[in-house]
């Protein structure tokens, strides 16, 4: 979400005569759009504002996102050199403020909730994204509340962005050149927009735009993965059946003890479903290992759990906790035994992906041309399921579905040969 958030940014200060420049030392201003999901996010900040100073004339500095929202004041008094905050959702307001900062130079801590502020205004500038997969935010902040997560502090309550706003600006991207969306949200399928048009709706409506070949959402939450929704994987071709659906834990204590509102139970039901429509369909999720309160058996059921569905492309972390939340205040677990697991974990998720990989060997899959790579013969596109392919080709076009001949593979990618246009789904 940062980098269409910063895509965004970038098309508000262009506006006011701010453009992008690839000579760091010329920047007038520099904006940092801040992430506050991964461990020491904050101290990244004050680490990248460091480098600033040593590489730049005094610029403009704007600390925009997540952390931006979570320390605000304290980032302004902690560092002299931050001129201006932005939370997430007020950055649509940055031109007015850079140009209030030069008229005053008065240092800005904008970070209020309005949401819906945001995407009107938003919606007045074209987005000018131009990536062959390129992301489009439909829905924001979340109302679960899992107690390790910032997200509900950080970007408030979920909110829908209007149906129609959406589909204009995904047309906008197709017209760009883009050939992939991928639907983004904190919970994405919660999307519901005045009780009438939800994901489904959303994804079926985008089927019919031409030109546009691939369809994704990501993140979403199994309590919102609906009968409608799952039936998408059956109706709709252009819906990618390659599926982001953290668990976080395979043990029903853990999953209480984090307010996850699921069990493992209700997760295999959904695993079963998605299965049972589309034989076709992959899963990826996120697992968070030595949660405060984790035994060895909760961790057991988590590598059962693993096992039986068999995830492909996962995440796996130790707890840390985010200052704010609940699981914050929680003793911790002994670290020595969070990292052995973590490791095994690890080894099963690799396994997994391995055996994935190695079934493409000497297939035929179809690749969504992203780009080439620089001065070579040679192109980079993904699979149906996210996977990176790195193949040669004399003549090809971006944008394109090719038909590539995986020749050979490794943990993260597969390497092949472009054989035609002609797709033949693997
Ligand atoms: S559902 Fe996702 S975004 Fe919402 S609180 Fe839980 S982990 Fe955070």
């Amino acid at each position: 979400m940062n980098e269409y958030d910063s895509n965004r940014i970038y098309d508000l200060t262009s506006i006011i005569g701010y453009n992008k420049t690839h000579v760091k030392k010329e920047a007038d201003c520099f904006v940092l759009n801040t992430c506050h999901i991964r461990k020491k996010a904050t101290e990244k900040v004050y680490d990248e504002i460091g480098r600033v100073k040593k590489d730049l004339k005094k610029p403009l500095v704007v600390v925009s996102g997540c952390v931006a929202q979570a320390e605000s004041k304290e980032m302004i008094k902690r560092e002299p050199y931050i001129d201006m905050v932005i939370g997430p959702q007020s950055y649509h307001k940055i031109g007015d403020l850079i140009l209030d900062y030069e008229r005053k130079k008065e240092k800005i801590n904008e970070t209020e909730f309005d949401v819906v502020g945001k995407f009107d205004e938003l919606e007045k500038i074209s987005n000018s994204q131009s990536k062959i997969s390129s992301y489009l935010t439909i829905q924001e902040g979340c109302d679960k509340f899992c107690h390790f997560c910032v997200v509900p502090y950080t970007r408030g309550p979920e909110y829908s962005r209007p149906f129609k706003q959406i589909i204009d600006e995904a047309q906008n991207l197709v017209s760009n050149g883009a050939r992939e969306i991928i639907l983004l949200g904190q919970n994405v399928n919660a999307y519901n927009y005045n009780k009438k048009y939800r994901l489904s709706s959303l994804i079926r409506t985008l089927s019919n735009i031409k030109n546009l070949k691939r369809i994704r959402f990501t993140t979403s939450h199994p309590k919102d993965m609906t009968e409608d929704l799952i039936d998408c994987y059956r109706d709709c071709e252009t819906l990618m059946p390659f599926l982001h659906l953290p668990i976080q834990s395979g043990s029903n204590k853990i999953l209480k003890l984090m307010n996850r509102k699921h069990d493992r139970e209700y997760y295999m039901s959904v695993v079963e479903k998605l299965n049972k429509i589309n034989k076709n369909i992959k899963i990826s999720s996120d697992f968070i290992v030595g949660y405060p309160g984790e035994t060895e058996k909760d961790f057991k059921n988590t590598m059962e759990l693993v096992e039986k569905v068999g995830f492909v492309n996962s995440y796996s972390f130790i707890f840390s906790p985010r200052p704010g939340t609940p699981a914050a205040t929680k003793k911790l677990n002994n670290l020595t035994e969070s990292k052995i697991r973590l490791k095994k974990l690890q080894n099963t998720l690799e396994n997994f992906q391995h055996k994935s990989n190695k079934k493409y060997l000497q297939q035929h899959c179809e690749v969504l041309i992203e780009n080439k790579l620089d001065n070579q013969e040679k192109y980079f596109g993904r699979t149906r399921y996210m996977t990176p392919v790195i193949f040669e080709a004399d003549n090809c076009k971006i944008g394109d579905l090719a038909n590539v001949k995986i020749t050979s593979f490794n943990q993260k990618n597969l390497f092949g040969i472009y054989e035609t246009n002609k797709v033949k789904a693997a």
